[in-house]
């Protein structure tokens, strides 16, 4: 588990997720459970419904071939948590990803963990990601989802990553155990998104696709028709082990039909 503080939207970090299999399954019990109704497909026999996210993009190496694989698989829907630097940077891609009727979420400006940011910096964040993004669409777009960088932390835990930071302990894998992450999502990040009216969503599925190939193996494993099913994946190819590019290359139309044939889409 990797944690920085930093801004990282440069290709060249490399340290930029804290996602890891522990922290997925403290996320599965604590997901935000609301925003399903507005953007699940129609209902069909398959089972649970399968929502498939997208972050830290766009990216011209990954977002133009995740459509064409999401179009070709039949997914009507999923989010893409875009970084506003990335916006910036990318512009014609998030109107690809706008006009091919796919959500886009709202994932900072620069990846920056809000853990340490007070509640008017991340409100302020919070106003450039909307006017960016309005301004790169030439309309007011509709933001309802917002998935803080790294999942967001709990304040207890906002302390002991502040004091590790602190140390110089932070790029340390495995620092920091899962039992400290008890309740995700500070209070503070929750109150913001909530006065800007945004919908935290967090994430049940999570492959490490950050840092190996998805495991098709045991995808069907990882589902669970009972629940609502949110798989979290991560677009940028920027990674040392170059395993990343092959995630989406060669994996994702292979999971993509797996997921389609045990779950609504
Ligand atoms: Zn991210």
């Amino acid at each position: 588990m990797l944690f920085v503080l930093a801004t990282c939207n440069a290709e060249s970090n490399l340290d930029i997720h804290s996602d890891s299999s522990e922290m997925s399954d403290v996320m599965q019990d604590s997901m935000a459970s609301e925003p399903m109704d507005n953007v699940r497909g129609n209902s069909t026999n398959r089972g649970g419904h399968a929502m498939l996210t997208f972050d830290d993009g766009p990216h011209p190496q990954t977002t133009p071939l995740l459509l064409k694989q999401l179009k070709s698989a039949g997914v009507e829907k999923a989010i893409f948590f875009l970084v506003g630097d990335r916006i910036t940077k990318y512009p014609d891609l998030v109107k690809t990803i706008d006009s091919a009727g796919y959500a886009i979420g709202y994932h900072s400006m620069n990846h920056r963990n809000q853990v340490g940011m007070t509640a008017k910096e991340i409100n302020e964040d919070i106003q450039r990601f909307k006017l960016v993004l309005n301004n790169v669409l030439k309309k007011r777009y509709q933001l309802e989802y917002a998935r803080p960088p790294f999942g967001g932390m709990s304040t207890q835990t906002a302390k002991i990553f502040l004091k590790l930071e602190k140390e110089g302990k932070l790029h340390t894998k495995n620092i920091i155990s899962p039992q400290f992450v008890q309740k995700i999502v500070a209070n503070k990040i929750r109150k913001v998104y909530m006065k800007n009216r945004l919908k935290i969503f967090l994430w049940n599925i999570d492959f490490n696709d950050w840092e190996q190939r998805i495991d098709l193996k045991h995808a069907k494993n990882k589902f669970n028709s009972s629940k609502e099913q949110y798989w979290l994946f991560h677009e940028m190819p920027m990674y040392k082990n170059k395993v990343f590019d092959n995630h989406i290359t060669e994996d994702m139309p292979k999971l993509l039909k797996i997921i389609c044939s045990i779950s609504i889409c």
